[in-house]
């Protein structure tokens, strides 16, 4: 069993996991098996059938639940099929209130998937949670949070919206992808559902496609298990080992890239070319003292604005260290343009009211030297003044 009074770095290696109970294995087993041989119509096994359980999933799962102190987790194929199998929580005629700079994959699933299911939204600023209290409808049945927000890391005052939530009877989730376990426990902010890209810092590596959730209530933690295995959406055992052997890195990887996140964001700050940084660990963002009361730590993710989009270009091209991609999270430095990357989903009128502009670049910081990332984006800067 494991131990809650060990710190993260260490529960993230020593758990009920760590050995394998017949052969001492240091690795968790990859059972591919699709079906289990059952003694007698009468004794079925603890596996019948892979999609309702497997025993590789099942170590992630219960590893995953003990980080985020739940009860219970799931893994599925993507961020958005742990995303997707929450809102199968609800029901036609319900109400959901969702943060207005949500990942542009929630915001598509939202606007439309769900409205055609005939469950409503709307849409608010999260960083204020009075407007969240005068979203709320007699049929709002969830709230959905991401703190901090993407691109732009808006912080949402957690604790104040569930409390809001509590009151109304009405569920709260909170998409963690940005923070991970490490820096940020919502189900220990009183959040029903905690889900995940597991794609992004959680399997670290750039190389598997997987997502998370995990809750505290019972009650809930069996509406999960049914709905994992009625939409199957499932994570297989080869993606599921990925996930735990990322895990075990987790810390290491993120209070390293946050470091170097941190003096690239004041850095950024005084380079000429760079207009506004966005990241909840500079001491004038908005949301500063209010991320350091509820977690453990502003992330290793940034965004900053250049002058346009043909600047945004010329710098891309001129960087060489990141890859220039869709994604985040991984051990190197990832450059994305959330205009037409992670917000692609989103309409040019909605990106432009949540301010994604055409100028908009984020960076999330991987493993690489501090100085060498800061030399690279100072040639590419220099770079832009030349003709
Ligand atoms: C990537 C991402 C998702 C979607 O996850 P996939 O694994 O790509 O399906 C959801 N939320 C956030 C914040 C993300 O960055």
């Amino acid at each position: 069993m494991s131990d809650k009074t060990f710190d993260i770095q260490t529960r993230l290696l020593h758990h009920k996991y760590k050995t394998d109970p017949h052969n001492g294995a240091v690795s968790v087993g990859v059972q591919h098996a699709s079906t289990f041989h059952q003694e007698s119509l009468d004794t079925f096994g603890e596996y019948d059938y892979a999609r309702s359980g497997n025993p590789t999933r099942q170590a992630l799962e219960e590893i995953f639940a003990e980080l985020e102190n739940g009860t219970a987790s799931y893994a599925f194929a993507s961020g958005m099929a742990a995303i997707s199998t929450t809102f199968m929580l609800l029901s036609a005629g319900d109400h959901l209130v969702i943060t207005d700079d949500v990942y542009g994959g929630t915001f598509r699933m939202t606007t439309e998937v769900l409205t055609r299911l005939g469950i409503e939204h709307t849409f608010v600023d999260m960083t204020d949670a009075e407007n969240v209290r005068q979203a709320m409808k007699d049929n709002t049945k969830m709230i959905f949070m991401e703190t901090p927000s993407n691109p732009t890391m808006k912080i949402t005052p957690v604790e104040e919206i569930v409390a809001l939530a509590q009151k109304a009877g009405c569920l709260t989730v909170l998409d963690n992808t940005f923070m991970t376990p490490v820096l940020q426990r919502p189900l220990d902010l009183g959040v029903d559902i905690v889900v995940h890209s597991a794609t992004k810092f959680i399997g670290g590596h750039s190389d598997v496609v997987a997502g998370l959730a995990a809750v505290k209530d019972e009650t809930l933690s069996q509406r999960f298990k049914f709905l994992q295995n009625s939409f199957g959406a499932i994570l297989g055992p080869d993606d599921c080992w990925l996930i735990m052997r990322g895990l075990k890195t987790l810390h290491t990887r993120m209070t390293a890239s946050q470091k170097v996140a941190e003096n690239l964001a004041l850095w950024l700050n005084e380079q000429p070319e760079v207009q506004s940084v966005y990241y909840p660990g500079l001491k004038d963002h908005p949301g500063f003292e209010l991320n350091k009361k509820q977690s453990d730590g502003p992330g290793a993710v940034l965004s900053f604005e250049l002058a346009d989009r043909e600047t945004v270009n010329r710098f891309a091209q001129a960087v060489t260290i990141p890859v220039f991609a869709v994604s985040l999270g991984a051990v190197e430095t990832i450059l994305s343009y959330p205009a037409k990357m992670s917000h692609a989903a989103m309409p040019d009128h909605e990106r432009a009211k949540r301010g994604i502009t055409d100028g908009l670049l984020r960076v999330s910081v991987g493993l690489e030297s501090e100085d060498d990332l800061k030399q690279d984006f100072r040639q590419a800067f220099d770079r832009l003044s030349l003709n």
